[in-house]
């Protein structure tokens, strides 16, 4: 495959992480983003130097238009052109739904529904311009199911899915693909507040008995690059939890 040029949010950490260092390593041009994180994607960047790689980290808050909008005009001004963009980044919140409030809400989804909505119109331009464009949005297993206590969570990855199945339905004249990866539990700092016996739980529910790892998610992002003929899609990857 010709080498592409690929935004992914949310990098610095988790998934994103994975998803950047699997593309990279693959000789991709990748540029990471990372908003609070950046000893730990200046360390991605160095441990892909040694590699002869060189991985371009940019900082942004996913969650406001103007640095979106900086951070599309440097890639495009660097490298003339987007290829991918990977929306990953993402927090979660966990509180029971009578405890929300209005400030939960629009934490949740400015950071995982606004910033997928903003980073997409500041890339999209481009790519309709191009005529050419794959994007890849993270979503959860949790908006396929719900999740008791993360139902905001779960209303803005619900969010993401209706929003790749509409933009797969209007980009696709302008030749671009629009599809969701949604994963099942995936070993990250997202769930360092579920103990050990959580998990073990949770595994017993899985078919595959086990959770997933980042590696997983960002080896369905190329295969989604290989894979011309899939646009509004939901793919699980989850080890068979929901099916
Ligand atoms: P993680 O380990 O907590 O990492 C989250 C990443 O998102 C970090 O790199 C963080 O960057 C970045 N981020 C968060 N808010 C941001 C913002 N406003 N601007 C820029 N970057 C921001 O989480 P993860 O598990 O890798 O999750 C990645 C995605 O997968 C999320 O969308 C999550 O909802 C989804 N997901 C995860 C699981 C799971 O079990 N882990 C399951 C389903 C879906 P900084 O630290 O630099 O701020």
């Amino acid at each position: 495959m010709e080498n592409k040029v690929i935004l992914v949010t949310g990098a610095s950490r988790g998934i994103g992480r994975a998803i950047a260092k699997e593309l990279s390593e693959e000789g991709h041009k990748v540029i990471a983003n990372y908003n609070k994180s950046k000893e730990k994607a200046e360390e991605l960047k160095a441990e892909l130097k040694q590699k002869s790689i060189e991985l371009d980290i940019y900082k942004a808050d996913v969650s406001e238009r103007e640095e979106i909008s900086q951070m599309v005009s440097y890639v495009l001004n660097k490298y003339g052109k987007i290829d991918v963009l990977v929306n990953n980044a993402g927090i979660d919140l966990v509180r029971v739904f009578t405890d929300v409030t209005d400030e939960d809400w629009n934490y949740v989804i400015n950071n995982n529904l606004y910033s997928v909505f903003c980073v997409t119109q500041e890339v999209a331009k481009s790519m309709i311009n191009a005529k050419q464009g794959l994007i890849v949005n993270i979503s959860s297993i949790f908006g396929q199911i719900g999740a008791s206590c993360e139902s905001i969570y779960a209303v803005s990855k619900a969010g993401i899915d209706g929003l790749t199945k509409s933009l797969a339905k209007e980009f696709s004249l302008s030749n671009i693909r629009v599809n969701s990866i949604a994963p099942g539990l995936i070993d990250t700092e997202m769930n360092n507040d579920l103990s050990e016996e959580d998990i073990k739980d949770i595994e017993k529910e899985i078919p595959l008995k086990r959770i997933g790892e980042p590696k997983e998610v960002a080896k369905t992002v190329k295969m989604l690059m290989e894979c011309d003929y899939i646009t509004g899609q939901v793919i699980s990857v989850n080890g068979g939890w929901y099916m």
